[in-house]
């Protein structure tokens, strides 16, 4: 026996589908929105009349045969999607965001295949669609359904002027103040804005011409003994946050083993976004925060062709979601597809092999150099996979990327296990670094690429907008260690830095910090922020 298929008004689908979007995806916006207009229902009432109306006049411009369907399960999708980030981690799904998962790697992206995610696809995506596709439309001929369809659209902008007419200095004033927050929770609308905006950008960025960066750069001579090279070590970190370093006072111990080096740690860094896709290119490109754009960054050259004009020799190990374009002209090592089970587990890699790969192909290096190292570092949900069984200190753990499985607590203690493997691979570093003391003048820089919440205010991971991130996703750990030939040969003085940890630093202090530490000169470099500047002889 075969069930009937129901037949439906492509008008009241519209309805149906506009009721469902707003109402059951929208968990996190109505709740704000409550608090927002604490105790005045009605205000609430009207606005969610008002965005009904507007929902369906949307939905109703799309109703056409062919098209109304693949529409509206977009719609539908987007917002289930949309709608699990956003009451799971808190995540406002930005331009950035729908970069970063556009641009994401196999194995990240299955870290958040859980099955909570999965199950909240089918409930609230998969099964709508499907009665989406069972239902049988009538449509109108088509000039009919112009003559209806107008007028029902125009009638419906109308009543939304009209409602949010009726009290506009309250809605308005909330749109004012809450455009970023409140109103970016709406789904789908802003998932789909964002997405748009997001090809819109890569589209005009196509056409972007790179100028060329710091063409002039030459390394000054310094009197290395016999033999030696310049070298410093850049490690870009992932997700860690600097409160959760005991170096940076956390009650805790997270940092036994660069405690026991002569480490120095600026306690007052901020990061120049909330996401790698951010705050990666921004490190290295010669713009500060408030200048730096995409657009920016795609027109010029960085740190590493500066490097490379003077003749430092560059590369770039990589073992997390990519470079982000830093590294197009350098010579790439990507160890996270080496897939070598000593370190490797379903395309992601414990940082270990950044340090064995330091460990055994630093000796091939007979110039002056400058090495990044792409750390995986804390890389959520999935904090336990980062780091090997034996660092697990800190328990009961969080053994699953599924967050409502777990206690914040257990979040936060498989979060500060990552913290405490990460303290053990710098640690490694440096202690390389001592090994091959007879070839290199060398020191190590680490910097995060930005912190991370551990559900605070209900917050979870990051890539919150940069104006509203709270300073658990923006203050980032920055770390430094100077080999004692270094500082001797660049008359760095140690007590002159850690009498300024305290004060500011930013990523906007990298790219003139490293040129700064490899002794090169151009036009590009500024003193002003070089954090190491002022304590160089
Ligand atoms: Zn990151």
């Amino acid at each position: 026996m075969r069930f009937p298929r129901p037949v439906i008004s492509s008008g009241f689908l519209c309805v149906l589908t506009a009721l469902y979007l707003l109402f059951f995806n929208n968990r996190t916006f109505w709740t704000l929105i409550l608090q927002y207009f604490d105790g005045q229902l009605m205000k609430v009432v009207v606005m969610a009349v008002a965005l009904l109306l507007l929902h369906i006049a949307i939905l109703v411009l799309f109703s056409a045969q062919y098209v109304i369907k693949p529409f509206l399960i977009l719609m539908v999708m987007t917002a289930a999607g949309g709608s699990y980030f956003g009451e799971t981690f808190g995540t406002i799904i930005t331009r950035n965001v729908v970069e970063a998962t556009l641009t994401t790697t196999a194995g990240e992206s299955r870290n958040l295949m859980t099955t909570g995610f999965i199950t909240h696809m089918v409930l609230y995506g998969l099964l709508p669609s499907l009665l989406i596709v069972w239902v049988r439309i009538k449509h109108r001929p088509i000039f009919k359904k112009i003559l209806v369809n107008t007028p029902v659209i125009l009638g419906c902008v109308v009543g939304f002027v009209v409602l949010v007419a009726s009290d506009f200095g309250a809605y308005s004033s909330m749109y004012r103040m809450h455009r970023n927050d409140i109103m970016a929770r709406l789904v789908p609308y802003k998932p789909v804005a964002s997405t748009v905006d997001y090809f819109v950008r890569h589209y005009t960025e196509r056409h972007i011409v790179m100028q060329p960066l710091g063409q002039d750069a030459v390394q000054e001579t310094v009197a290395l003994p016999e033999g030696k090279k310049l070298l410093t070590v850049v490690v870009v970190g992932e997700t860690a946050r600097a409160q959760n370093f005991s170096l940076n006072g956390y009650n805790r111990e997270t940092n036994p083993e660069l405690k026991k080096r002569e480490v120095i740690a600026f306690t007052n860094t901020t990061s120049c976004g909330t996401e790698t896709s951010v705050s990666v290119p921004c490190m290295f490109s010669p713009f500060p925060r408030k200048d730096y754009s995409s657009a920016k960054f795609k027109g010029s050259e960085n740190l590493l062709d500066v490097l490379q004009y003077a003749g430092v020799k560059v590369e770039w190990w990589e073992n997390n979601t990519g470079d982000k374009g830093v590294a197009d002209r350098s010579k790439l090592i990507d160890l996270q597809n080496s897939y070598d089970p000593k370190y490797c587990e379903g395309g992601e890699c414990l940082d270990q092999i950044l340090s064995d790969y330091l460990r055994d192909h630093l000796k091939d290096f007979d110039g002056n150099t400058t090495l990044v190292l792409h750390m995986t570092g804390s890389h959520g949900p999935a904090y336990y996979m980062r780091y090997p069984p034996e660092m697990a200190q800190f328990k009961p753990e969080c053994r699953t990327a599924e967050f409502s499985e777990c206690e914040d607590s257990q979040i936060v203690n498989a979060y500060d296990n990552t913290i405490l493997y990460t303290d053990k691979i710098l640690s490694q570093i440096i202690d390389i670094l001592k090994a091959n003391e007879d070839k290199f003048v060398s020191s190590m820089i680490y910097m995060s690429d930005h912190g991370e919440s551990l559900g605070e205010r209900g917050l979870y991971l990051h890539a919150a907008p940069y104006f509203i991130a709270p300073d658990t996703q923006t203050h980032i750990p920055f770390i430094t260690w100077f080999s004692p030939d270094y500082q001797a040969v660049t008359g760095t003085d140690l007590s002159c830095l850690r009498a300024s940890t305290a004060e500011e630093a930013s990523h906007d202090n990298l790219f003139h910090t490293v040129l700064g530490m490899m002794n090169v000169k151009t036009s590009v470099y500024d003193r002003s922020l070089d954090r190491f500047a002022a304590c160089r002889k």
